[in-house]
């Protein structure tokens, strides 16, 4: 069966998801509380919508709680993760999606923002400044 980029799409995008709702109720497992203090992958959601429209990563806040339960390097953390979500895009899909094309969605677009967002963070911390 060959499918076709439309559900290879669809696929990505609910692959985008899953990896969404695993790492909020993993967080729940280390005992982490859901979050009010930014919009953050553990804000509480009441529907589907609300859940979908959540940051796939974690503020400061919830980080830091996080780090403190598995201590890991958040440098290290970063990198990896960008690493791991820049392998899903080897087929590049979720680029084209926000591209305009009908399949647009917010969740492939947010997959690409979160992507550029950790870059973001990754390039700041190495150009921060040491006092
Ligand atoms: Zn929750
Ligand atoms: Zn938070």
């Amino acid at each position: 069966m060959h499918l076709t980029t439309v559900a290879l799409k669809k696929v990505f995008i609910t692959f985008v998801f899953y990896f969404q709702v695993t790492s909020h109720e993993i967080c729940h497992v280390f005992g982490m509380s859901h979050c009010s203090y930014f919009a953050c992958g553990m804000n509480e959601s009441k529907s589907i919508l609300q859940a979908e429209s959540q940051p796939l990563f974690l503020c400061p806040v919830c980080l830091r709680k996080l780090q403190k339960a598995l201590y890991f390097d958040i440098v290290e953390r970063y990198e990896v993760l960008y690493n791991f979500l820049d392998s899903l895009t080897q087929c590049d899909l979720l680029q084209k999606g926000c591209d305009g094309d009908s399949l647009q969605t917010a969740s492939a677009c947010k997959f690409v923002s979160s992507m550029n967002w950790l870059n973001s963070m990754l390039v700041f911390i190495e150009n921060k400044p040491t006092t």
